[in-house]
């Protein structure tokens, strides 16, 4: 991994000149000692994935964590009902590796829907499989759902995903736009095999009124091949779609979310066609906004995807620990969070998760 210095400050500059406290208050939510307070949690359901995309996953795969040392459907069920009763979350997002691999996966989002306060539930999925699938969940609670695609091409998705499931991907997506209102995608580019894909990707998904959002790809890939250099930056995706798209800032208030969002408009006639979203995790961190809190597949507390510690949850759940322990213990690890991911200081190093381990 080549690490450059492009002087992006990472600790925002009112934070650095600002005393910190030193004790954790007493208070409900997920908050850290520079004042950002969770509402947002990522639940990965599982390690395992059927896919191998080059930026996540080792070609070989990674050794799957042994059954019983995943969280099972009550547990998930207890965790969540505690970061959502007694820690103020209010977003609950499953992810994975590939939450469709969970046979289970209709009974949690069921499960999840009846916590009172119910949480707002959505899904990241690669959509293999979504298509027999999509109405039960939405009928169990689901609301929203991102599909992962990077090119409509099938021998890039191939080489990508390093399998050839397009079709398949994009059969759960036609069940996705079927059930919910809105579909989201999320692309990754990579330099020298789906940057050009960029534009037609976007004006796919135009015509058929899904929300794309490129994320600039994060050193979390298991071969530890990322290279700063080399990656295709936010700045860069928009200078290429500008050269078939109008992009104007979009007038909505951010409000936390990763994404900066375009309207998207004809450049011949400024017709307007939909929204753009970039996600400039590397480029342009928004850890001061960050709302984030994760769950591994084995209930581990992350407050951050680059984190190299965890607290783990499951194994006191397991060994009787209370739900008002549970949330001691999740506000203790959340109180610790780092200002930022720190991608540029010359100290950073990856973690040994990859994101299909952590759940993205
Ligand atoms: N398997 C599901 C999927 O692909 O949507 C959920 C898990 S996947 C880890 C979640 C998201 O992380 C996907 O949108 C994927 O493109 C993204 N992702 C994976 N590795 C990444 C990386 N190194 N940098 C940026 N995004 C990444
Ligand atoms: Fe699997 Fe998603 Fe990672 Fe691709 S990005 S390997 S689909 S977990």
């Amino acid at each position: 991994m080549t690490s450059v210095d492009l002087g992006i400050p990472q600790v925002p500059t009112a934070w650095r000149s600002r005393t910190l406290p030193a004790e954790r208050p007493a208070g409900p939510g997920l908050v850290d000692r520079y004042g950002r307070i969770a509402t947002d949690l990522r639940v990965s359901l599982t390690d395992r994935c059927n896919l191998r995309c080059t930026y996540c996953m080792p070609a070989e795969g990674l050794p799957a964590l042994p059954r019983d040392a995943v969280m099972a459907r009550a547990e998930i069920t207890r965790l969540v009902g505690v970061a959502t009763r007694d820690l103020g979350v209010r977003q609950v997002r499953f992810t994975g590796g590939e939450p469709l691999l969970r046979g289970d996966l209709v009974d949690v989002v069921r499960d999840v829907a009846a916590l009172e306060p119910r949480p707002e539930i959505s899904l990241t999925t690669n959509a293999v499989g979504l298509d027999t699938r999509a109405e039960a969940l939405r009928d169990a609670g689901l609301d929203r759902v991102n599909v992962s695609l990077d090119t409509l091409d099938p021998d890039t998705f191939a080489t990508l995903a390093r399998r050839p499931f397009l079709e398949r991907t994009l059969a759960g997506i036609d069940a996705a736009a079927r059930v919910f209102d809105l579909v989201k995608i999320n692309a990754v580019l990579v330099r020298g095999v789906n940057l050009d894909h960029a534009a037609d990707l976007l004006s796919w998904c135009l015509e058929r009124g899904f929300e794309l959002r490129f994320i600039e790809q994060m050193p979390l890939d298991a071969d530890h091949s990322w290279d700063r250099s080399a990656m295709v930056t936010a700045a860069e995706v928009r200078g290429l779609l500008g050269r078939r798209f109008a992009l104007a800032p979009d007038d909505e208030p951010r409000d936390g979310a990763p994404a900066e969002r375009f309207e998207v408009r004809s450049l011949a006639t400024g017709q307007r066609w939909g929204r753009v979203g970039i996600i400039a995790s590397v480029t342009e961190p928004f850890c001061a906004d960050c709302r984030r809190t994760r769950l591994t597949a084995e209930g581990g507390v992350r407050d951050c995807l680059f984190a190299h510690t965890e607290t783990d949850l499951l194994g006191p759940l397991r060994a009787g620990a209370t739900d008002a322990q549970l949330a001691d213990l999740w506000r203790t690890a959340m109180w610790g969070k780092g200002a930022g991911h720190g991608m540029d200081d010359p100290s950073f190093t990856q973690p040994d998760r990859t994101m299909s381990a952590i759940g993205g």
